[in-house]
C-alpha cells in the first residue's frame, strides 16, 4: 500500500465532522484490504485465498483469533469462514457507529445472538431476560436452552428489581432488548449498569454478569447502548441497518477481548456472513441509515399522534408520544448522532374492543382490510424497510408464545405492530385513516 493515502496518513481528524457524514465513509481506506483506486469496496467473493507459501499459511493459521499478537499487522486471509476483507470492512464500520471496540458479523439475527450469549453459557449456567422478546429468541430459550441445561428466567426488567428474585452465582448474562420487540418496552441500561456494577464488585473476573442489548429496533442512529454501560450489542443487520429488505445478516458489537471468541465460535458453528451481503450493507444500507431513519421517525411520529387522538384506539406506545408511560426514560436513551431525541421506527397499538378475543377479532379485521386494500403499508413481518410493514404478534412473529401466557409476557392479543417505512406521510397517514374508517 505503498502509495495509497489513507486517513491516518493524512491525518485527518475525522471527529470533526458529524456521525451523519463519517457513517457514509467509515474507515474509507482500510487496512483490511488494498481498494484505495476504488470509490466503493469491490465485492470479494472468494472462499479460500492465495497463500504463497506454506510459511504464510501458517502464519495465517496463527494469527487467526489471536488479535492481541497480530495487531497492526495486514491480514492475512485463509478461508472465508474465518474472514475476508467485506465483512472485516463491514465490521470496522459497525464497530464505529455503535461506539464499541470491535464487531464480528454473522450469517443472520439469530446467528449473531446465539454466538453473543454462546461464548459466555454452558450447562448448569443461567441467564435473566426481559419478559417480551423477539419471538425466535424465545423459541431459542425454550426449545433449545433446556437441552444443554440453560436455564432462562424472563421477569419485566422495566423495574431493575425484578433481577434480585432469580439472580444467583450461576447468572451470567442479563438479555434483552430496548425498545423491546413487539410492545416497545423500554428498560433502563444505565440503570441495570450501576445495580450490575455493584454486584459484579462481589465475583471473579470470569464470572461478571454481562449485559447483552438487542439494539435492532432502535439502530445505532437513535441508541448506543454501549456508550450507556452495555457489554454487548447485538442487531439483526436484516431490519434497519440493512434498510432494504434484500439482505439477512447479523453482528455482534462489544470490547476487544472478546473478539477471538466470537471468531472462534463463528468459524466452528458456520454462521457467517455471505460477502455479497456484507457488501450490500456496507455500500448501501450503513451509508444511508440517518437519512431514513430521520425519515421514519418524523412519520412515526406524526402517526403516533393520529393514532393516539383516533377515537378507535384503545392505547399507542410509541417512545416519541408523552403519553408513553417510558417517554421520559426513552428520552435518555434513544439520542440520535447529534443529541436529539430519536424515538425509533416502531408503533405498536391496539383497538377499542371488549374481551381480549374481541380486540384480536378487531385487530385481525383492520390488518387484512390493509393487505386488501393500503397501497403504503404492507402485510409482512420485518421492519426498518422502505416499505412499511403492518403485522400481527400475537398470530404471527410472537405465535411462539401460547395465548394464555400472552399477556404474562406483556403481548396484547389485539396489539399491531407497524414498522414505518420511507412513504411520504401524508400517504400513509391516509391510507391508516381510510382502513380505520372502513372497518
Ligand atoms: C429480526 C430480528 C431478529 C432476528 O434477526 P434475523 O436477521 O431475522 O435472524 C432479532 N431481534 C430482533 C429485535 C429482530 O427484529
Amino acid at each position: 500500500m505503498a502509495d495509497t493515502k489513507t486517513n491516518k496518513e493524512h491525518n485527518i481528524d475525522d471527529s470533526k465532522y458529524a456521525m451523519e457524514t463519517r457513517i457514509i465513509y467509515g474507515k474509507d481506506v482500510s487496512d483490511k484490504w488494498d481498494y484505495s483506486h476504488h470509490v466503493t469496496a469491490p465485492i470479494s467473493s472468494s472462499t479460500t485465498f492465495r497463500l504463497d507459501s506454506v510459511e504464510r499459511g501458517a502464519q495465517g493459521f496463527k494469527q487467526f483469533a489471536h488479535s492481541s499478537e497480530s495487531e497492526g499487522e495486514a491480514p492475512i486471509f485463509i478461508y472465508d469462514r474465518l474472514g475476508e476483507p467485506n465483512k472485516d470492512m463491514l465490521e470496522e464500520n459497525l464497530a464505529y457507529v455503535e461506539k464499541g471496540d470491535m464487531a464480528v458479523t454473522f450469517s443472520s439475527g439469530m446467528g449473531a445472538i446465539s454466538a453473543a450469549l454462546g461464548i459466555f453459557l454452558g450447562a448448569g449456567d443461567e441467564i435473566i431476560t426481559h419478559n417480551t422478546l423477539y419471538g425466535c429468541t424465545i423459541s431459542l430459550f425454550n426449545n433449545w436452552y433446556p437441552k444443554y441445561n440453560i436455564r432462562v428466567n424472563p421477569v419485566d426488567l422495566t423495574s431493575i428489581e425484578n433481577i434480585y428474585p432469580v439472580l444467583n452465582d450461576r447468572t451470567k448474562v442479563i438479555y434483552f432488548e430496548t425498545p423491546a420487540n413487539p410492545n416497545l418496552d423500554i428498560i433502563d441500561i444505565a440503570g441495570l449498569r450501576k445495580a450490575l456494577d455493584d454486584l459484579n464488585k462481589k465475583r471473579t473476573e470470569a464470572n461478571q454478569i454481562q449485559i447483552i442489548i438487542d439494539n435492532t429496533f432502535a439502530t445505532p442512529f437513535c441508541q448506543r447502548p454501549i456508550e450507556l454501560g452495555a457489554d454487548f450489542v447485538v442487531h439483526s443487520l436484516t431490519k434497519g441497518i440493512g434498510g432494504f429488505g434484500t439482505d439477512i445478516g447479523g453482528v455482534v458489537i462489544g470490547k476487544n477481548k472478546y473478539r477471538d471468541l466470537l471468531l472462534l465460535y463463528r468459524k466452528d458453528f458456520g454462521a457467517v456472513l455471505n460477502t455479497k451481503s456484507a457488501w450490500s450493507i456496507l455500500t448501501y444500507g450503513l451509508p444511508s441509515l440517518a437519512l431514513r431513519e430521520k425519515q421514519q421517525i418524523k412519520s412515526a411520529m406524526s402517526i403516533a399522534e393520529f393514532l393516539e387522538n383516533h377515537p378507535k384506539i384503545s392505547y399507542v406506545n410509541y417512545p416519541g408520544l408523552k403519553s408513553y408511560k417510558y417517554h421520559e426514560l426513552a428520552r435518555k436513551q434513544m439520542i440520535d448522532f447529534n443529541g436529539d431525541f430519536a424515538p425509533g421506527s416502531m408503533i405498536y397499538f391496539s383497538l377499542k374492543g371488549g374481551t381480549p378475543s374481541e380486540c384480536k377479532e378487531n385487530g385481525r379485521r383492520f390488518m387484512d382490510y390493509v393487505a386488501d386494500h393500503a397501497y403504503t403499508m404492507t402485510l409482512a413481518v420485518s421492519l426498518g424497510h422502505t416499505r412499511t410493514l403492518i403485522e400481527h404478534p400475537a398470530s404471527m412473529t410472537h405465535s411462539v408464545v401460547p395465548p394464555e401466557k400472552l399477556e404474562e409476557r406483556g403481548i396484547d392479543p389485539g396489539g399491531v405492530r407497524l414498522a414505518i417505512g420511507l412513504e411520504r406521510t401524508e400517504d400513509l397517514l391516509m391510507d391508516l385513516d381510510e382502513a380505520l374508517k372502513a372497518i
